[in-house]
């Protein structure tokens, strides 16, 4: 298993180069692209938060302390003073850091189901309707954080398969095959639940279809001007035609 610093350092390097990418084609701005950063970044520690000790399980939950906090706080402060609002704000982030997340601790099971696939993407929908909803983002910028937090958190699981195979010693490691995986089959009733947290959010998020837009729009690739995706097949027959010649040449 990769440690946390493995885990924040991999997703930041991909998941920032991936962001710079996507500033520099265009598909996001100087401010989305250090948003996609951040999410992807957060995304590789995200299906830690299974394990009762670690670091990511504080992390998330001091996030959504915050956000709780700020919730209570705004909302108080059109019905109450200052200092109550502000009182509320702190009880609020009390309750989510420390019996919420004792609860959560509780009923989770380290590299159980939201260690899979389908955890990841049900942090990848409910970063897309908080993106959304919340912090009020467009459905495009909300999607690409989706997108990366799918990213970082995907990278994380392919980081704990890899460290349970011992190159040096030729061997495979016991937790092999509990890192990535679509879901925790032994667990159906808890991925029943998932699935329908999955359901609930894609209701709540905005539609992905900007993103479609986006890409037709972009001329990224030279076909793409035609508001296709794919290659034509005559295209991309010659270009495969072309390869094989130079290769052929070069032999
Ligand atoms: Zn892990």
């Amino acid at each position: 298993m990769a440690d946390f610093k493995t885990h924040t350092q991999v997703a930041a390097v991909v998941s920032g180069g991936l962001a710079g990418l996507a500033l520099f084609s265009g598909l996001a701005s100087l401010p989305e692209a250090l948003l996609y950063w951040a999410a992807g970044t957060l995304g590789g520690i995200l299906p830690d938060i299974d394990s009762d000790s670690s670091m990511a399980l504080r992390i998330v939950f001091r996030c959504f302390g915050a956000m709780a906090a700020a919730l209570a706080a705004t909302f108080a402060i059109t019905l109450w003073s200052v200092p109550l609002a502000l009182g509320l704000g702190g009880l609020a982030y009390l309750l989510v850091r420390y019996p919420l997340c004792q609860l959560f601790a509780h009923f989770s099971v380290h590299r159980g189901v939201l260690h899979s696939l389908l955890a990841n993407l049900l942090f990848t929908l409910v970063a897309v309707v908080l993106a959304h909803r919340l912090f009020h983002l467009s459905p495009q910028a909300a999607w690409g954080v989706g997108g990366f937090v799918f990213i970082g958190a995907t990278l994380h699981l392919l980081l704990d398969e890899l460290y349970s195979v011992d190159l040096a010693g030729m061997r495979i490691k016991q937790s092999f095959g509990t890192a990535l995986k679509l879901t925790d089959w032994s667990a159906p009733g808890w991925s029943l639940l998932l699935v329908l947290q999955i359901a609930a959010c894609w209701w709540l998020a905005p539609s992905p279809l900007d993103w479609q837009q986006v890409w037709q729009q972009q001329q990224i690739w030279p076909w793409s001007a035609g508001g296709s995706l794919v290659p034509p097949l005559q295209e991309l027959s010659e270009l495969v035609l072309q390869g094989w010649a130079l290769l052929i040449k070069g032999i």
